[in-house]
């Protein structure tokens, strides 16, 4: 199951899909640049994502116009 997600925040054009898609995985920053914020993950990939929110993840990666939001079904960094 890939329930750990990241941005690759250099190819993320700031358009807020993602937030809108799924609010409690992604937020953006100041600049509008989306991060993965999802339990204080800070973008590191390194929380599961809850079962429940996985159908929101995926919508949020069909939905990303630069395919920037990765996933794993394993811990991205320690
Ligand atoms: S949908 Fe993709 S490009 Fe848009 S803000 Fe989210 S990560 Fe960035």
């Amino acid at each position: 199951m890939n329930n750990f997600a990241i941005v690759d925040q250099d190819s993320c054009i700031a358009c807020g899909a993602c937030n809108s898609e799924a609010p409690e995985i992604f937020d953006m920053d100041d600049n509008g640049i989306a991060g993965v914020i999802y339990e204080g993950d800070s973008n590191r990939g390194v929380t599961p994502i809850a079962e429940d929110l996985l159908e929101e993840l995926q919508e949020a990666v069909e939905n990303c116009p630069t395919n920037c939001i990765q996933l794993s079904a394993t811990p991205f960094a320690s």
